[in-house]
């Protein structure tokens, strides 16, 4: 089990609950980078933080902006 690079709470995914476990050293690397879509072992889907629903789609820190804010 390893944390969220975000909010530090154990990553699960938010689709389906699966503890996410990096298979290999350069997955868990692109987990921590950000810079690389990471995609769910369970379901298959982009991996979202169940906790702080934050995706990891390979693109970090945009906060607002962009394609969907739901909030405004
Ligand atoms: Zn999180
Ligand atoms: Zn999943």
């Amino acid at each position: 089990m390893i944390d969220c690079a975000y909010c530090e709470r154990p990553l699960l995914c938010d689709g389906c609950g699966t503890p996410f476990v990096p298979s290999s050293p350069e997955e868990y690397q692109a987990l921590s980078w950000r810079d690389t879509p990471i995609r769910c072992p369970g379901c298959g889907m982009l991996l979202v933080c169940r906790w702080c629903k934050s995706p990891y789609d390979g693109r970090d820190g945009q906060p607002e902006g962009e394609d969907g804010d739901p909030t405004s």
